[in-house]
């Protein structure tokens, strides 16, 4: 078991600690505890959202806005606190168009992405006056019909699946055959039989993949969805006035990750904007749409030590939470190879590492198992363990009802 690695030092000290105790929002978690009332609890801190915000504006260039995905953490307080920073909110669910809907971004700053929008919803979304990013000719006709049954002009982009693929991407979602968007090679029949239609097409959007750690490989996604974005605007009859170039911007889980270069990112974002798409899309509001960039990194998940038990020699402390809060943080959740996140005893941090423990859950699977063999100031029933990067598909990515345990609270401080 190696020393804490960088992604955890720098973990940490974004965070703070006070008296020995990892802060929140600059609250130690014990006193968290206490206000909340009951472990496990997930926090999120204000100040470091806002602080991420604030990085990538330093580091792109002005034109490009920036969208929240709202999946990544859908707590209505967060949505709120982002939707004064951002430019735009990208939801993916009736219910994520009514958080975003309830914040201060009109709702021509809504877009609402993902396959299989029902006629009701896209009714709502037509209704809401929301830009509808359609993943199919079976959506663009139900767009078209909600419009002339509300009487409404509806707001849409098309959603295109890319002739290319993106190495290096945690979740896959472009190129090849895919549920997500039109084929690039039919977005020209489609363009044709919408030509007629009562709907304002603002644009495109495409979104390649997801949890990206290389510049590299982030810069040529772009540059080739510019490329792509510019051969087809080539053939519509209105000037494109929305380009969503996607996102995947990652953030480190493991030892080996090293944080995105975005300096990099920003540096040939700036080339696209001034060679390619100022000149070309005058018009165009250029769009990145992040999720867990924004967020993953400003949540701990918090539980507290129920056991601490010696089987044959492995010491395991069981806490009062587990995967049906935090999925990812066990390994099930679209990993291949299961890696420990990082975590802390969170009342212990000025201790040194004394002992290899393994901390698991208290779902009686072997499946839960939140940090193996890892090396932990020795720790007590009733101290706190945080699992960090858990701001991003946390909670509403788990499967809360799985042994029927509480739901844990969510507090931004
Ligand atoms: C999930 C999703 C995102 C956000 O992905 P992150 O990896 O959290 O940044 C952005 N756009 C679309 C269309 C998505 O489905």
């Amino acid at each position: 078991m190696s020393a804490p690695t960088v992604t955890y030092r720098e973990t940490v000290a974004a965070f703070g600690t006070a008296g020995g105790q990892l802060t929140v929002g600059g609250v130690p978690v014990e006193r968290l505890a206490q206000r909340v009332g009951a472990t496990p609890f997930f926090a999120y801190d204000r100040a470091l959202i806002t602080r991420r915000v604030q990085l990538l504006r330093e580091n792109l260039p002005q034109q490009v806005q920036l969208s929240y995905a709202v999946k990544a953490n859908p707590m209505p307080a967060v949505v709120q606190h982002l939707a004064t920073l951002v430019d735009s909110l990208d939801v993916a669910s009736a219910l994520e168009m009514g958080t975003a809907l309830d914040t201060p971004m009109p709702p021509s700053r809504v877009s609402f992405a993902g396959p299989g929008k029902t006629e009701a919803e896209i009714l709502q979304a037509v209704a809401a006056g929301v830009t509808l990013e359609m993943e199919s000719a079976t959506e663009a006709r139900r767009v078209v019909r909600a419009g002339e049954r509300l009487g409404v002009r509806p707001r849409a982009a098309i959603r295109v699946n890319p002739d290319f693929q993106i190495k290096g991407s945690g979740m896959r979602m472009g190129g090849g055959p895919q549920q997500f968007g039109v084929d690039v090679e039919q977005v020209p029949a489609l363009l044709a039989e919408l030509a007629a239609a009562d709907v304002e097409l603002l644009g495109f959007h495409v979104f390649a993949g997801s949890q990206n750690l290389s510049a590299e490989i982030l810069a040529e996604a772009q540059r080739r969805t510019v490329d792509l974005v510019l051969s087809l605007a080539g053939r519509t009859p209105w000037p494109v006035r929305y380009v969503n170039l996607g996102g995947g911007f990652g953030i480190p889980y493991f030892d080996k990750d090293s944080p995105l270069d975005l300096p990099a990112v920003g540096a040939n974002l700036a080339d696209l904007m001034t060679e390619r798409l100022e000149p070309n899309l005058p018009d165009a509001r250029v769009v990145l749409e992040l999720g867990r960039y924004l967020v993953g990194e400003a949540g701990v998940y918090v539980t507290r030590v129920v056991d601490r038990k010696v089987s044959r020699g492995r010491t395991y402390l069981v806490v009062d939470g587990g995967l049906h809060h935090q999925l990812a943080a066990s390994g099930n959740f679209g990993q291949v190879i299961r890696r420990n996140y990082p975590l802390a005893v969170a009342n212990r941090m000025d201790e040194a590492p004394g002992e290899e423990v393994t901390v698991v859950g208290c779902l009686c699977t072997p499946l839960d198992l939140l940090g193996d063999k890892v090396l932990l100031p020795p720790a007590e029933v009733g101290d706190l363990v945080a699992i960090f990067q858990a701001g991003a598909y946390g909670l509403t990515a788990s499967p809360t009802a799985f042994l029927g345990h509480p739901h844990p609270a969510e507090v931004l401080v």
